[in-house]
């Protein structure tokens, strides 16, 4: 995993308990500015990239509401962190900024406390579903990348440990990284890692300054020997080339069955999300990676969909989405039918 080291830490006052000057501790080369708002950030006269390699921002997130998902996760925990040192050409999470550093929220002591106290008001034993038959899940990494922020911060140990010890809440995280400061901590299967894969051609593209394919399917067994239960997230699912992608995903899951242990292709299950993309996005894409905008933007497959943050969504036409989902189930059942696929669309 890539090392970031950060030149610039700004920080609100109020980030500074003793996690906050532990990760001033860690940079003492950085320059350390205070700023009054952790997410209205002074002109830095740095482009989308180095911002996210050379800036990390220290904050208290306010909003501590644990929301509905349904999907990766029953619900969705109070952010841990904002932003990525990645630059995936698609990422939602920086759809809607110009720059995006990795903000690091240093209350995950009131994080988890809001955490406990919404389990602990939802119905016990919990009725079994697609996210868990026995937790209730949390998404902790909606915003960021986990793996990243593991080793910035203590405080996502500690969340690690709240989740651990919880006899109630289970966490879970996608992630587009390898970072084997993980492989440290045991969570007893408590914690839940759903390492995205696409095919690698296309993720060099578009998944920009991330670990590769191949690094993430080989970190499988090992994150399932230190204790964490291990899923896979295909998404997004970029469709291209006519019926070259499921050539490609055939590839990319003959790779996966022979990479992986029996026990571990025993508990592992996917989602799958085909691509939405965003107006917006684009343009910005056109400037910064436009041969990954190629890939993505391919108005004859897609339709447009109002976003509910404004501007346009688009997506791939409904009708053709369906078909989609059909090969790309297909494909799983031919290739790797052990593993179930928790949802698609
Ligand atoms: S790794 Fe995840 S959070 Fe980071 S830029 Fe890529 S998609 Fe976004």
């Amino acid at each position: 995993m890539t090392d970031f080291q950060p030149k610039i830490i700004l920080y609100t006052a109020d980030a500074m308990n003793e996690r906050g000057e532990a990760v001033l501790e860690q940079y003492p080369d950085a320059e350390m500015m205070e700023v009054r708002q952790h997410n209205r950030l002074p002109e830095l006269g740095m482009n989308h990239f180095r911002v996210k390699s050379d800036v990390l921002v220290l904050g208290r997130l306010k909003t501590l509401e644990c929301r509905w998902s349904g999907r990766s996760s029953d619900y969705i925990s109070p952010s841990l962190a904002n932003g990525c040192f990645g630059g995936c050409a698609y990422c939602y999470v920086d759809r809607h900024k110009k720059v995006n550093p990795i903000t690091l929220f240093t209350n995950v002591d009131e994080i988890n406390s809001a955490v406990d106290s919404h389990v602990m008001s939802l119905p016990w034993p919990k009725t079994p579903n697609q996210t868990d038959p026995v937790f209730h899940t949390y998404d902790i990494g909606c915003n960021s990348d986990i793996s990243v922020d593991f080793s910035l911060s203590n405080g996502v140990r500690e969340v690690f440990g709240f989740y651990r010890d919880h006899p109630r809440a289970k966490a879970t995280f996608a992630t587009k990284f390898v970072n084997r400061d993980l492989l440290d901590f045991d969570p007893q299967r408590k914690i839940r890692i759903r390492f995205s894969l696409m095919p690698s051609r296309v993720s060099k593209l578009v998944d920009v300054r991330t670990d590769s394919i191949e690094k993430r399917i080989a970190a499988i067994n090992d994150f399932y020997d230190a204790g964490y239960e291990v899923h896979v997230n295909f998404s997004p699912v970029i469709v291209y080339e006519g019926k070259q992608w499921r050539e490609d995903y055939r590839e990319l899951f003959r790779e996966l069955n022979a990479a992986l242990r029996p026990e571990v292709k025993a508990q592992l299950k996917c989602e799958v999300i085909f691509l939405t993309h965003n107006q917006w996005q684009h343009q910005a894409n056109l400037a910064i990676n436009p041969k990954a905008e190629e890939l993505l933007w391919v108005p004859e497959l897609q339709e447009n969909k109002r976003s509910q943050f404004g501007g346009w969504n688009i997506r791939y036409d409904h009708q053709l989405k369906s078909k989609m989902i059909r090969v790309f189930e297909g494909l799983i059942a031919d290739e790797i039918p052990w593993c179930d696929i928790r949802y698609i669309f």
